[in-house]
């Protein structure tokens, strides 16, 4: 079930409610502020907010009888998340996915006597004032990985995760 309502936030009608009842999350797609069955109630008595980070208590917002917080969209090709400008102001960073070089994988140790081949490249990132820019850009993205994976194989390409 996928429901797309008015964002009390931005007003904007890109609020899409997905799941229902303790399963239930609100994301809204323009302002990039997201709500889940957990974050109903106040900051004052809602114990998942204890459990932010100082940055995302501090981005969070109380509306509508729940506490919103900025999302955190991690996708095969990369991630956008909220990060502080110089004056302060919460804007929007997106670092891509790309390979790590074979001979510096030893470096990535996945925890599991492995090493990760793929990291988000936060040394190179793209920023926006607005999440939708950012959503723009992956979906773009994702748009041209799909045709790509429509093209004969280049081995030297990355293996890739499916989009759907
Ligand atoms: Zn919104």
């Amino acid at each position: 079930m996928n429901i797309v309502s008015n964002c009390p936030l931005c007003e904007q009608h890109s609020l899409h409610i997905i799941g229902q009842e303790e399963a239930q999350m609100l994301q809204c797609l323009n302002c990039g502020y997201v709500s889940t069955s957990k974050f109903i109630g106040t900051k004052e008595d809602n114990e998942e907010y204890k459990n932010l980070t100082e940055d995302m208590k501090r981005w969070s917002k109380e509306f509508n009888g729940r506490i919103w917080i900025p999302s955190m969209m991690t996708l095969p090709i990369g991630m956008l998340y909220p990060y502080d400008d110089e004056e302060g102001n919460m804007k929007w960073r997106f670092a891509e996915m790309v390979d790590i070089p074979k001979e510096e994988q030893e470096n990535y140790s996945n925890g599991q006597g492995g090493f990760y081949e793929t990291k988000y490249d936060v040394d190179n990132t793209k920023d926006y004032d607005e999440f939708f820019e950012g959503m723009l850009e992956i979906n773009n993205r994702m748009k041209e990985e799909a045709e790509n994976q429509n093209k004969p194989i280049d081995l030297k390409l990355p293996k890739l995760k499916k989009v759907d």
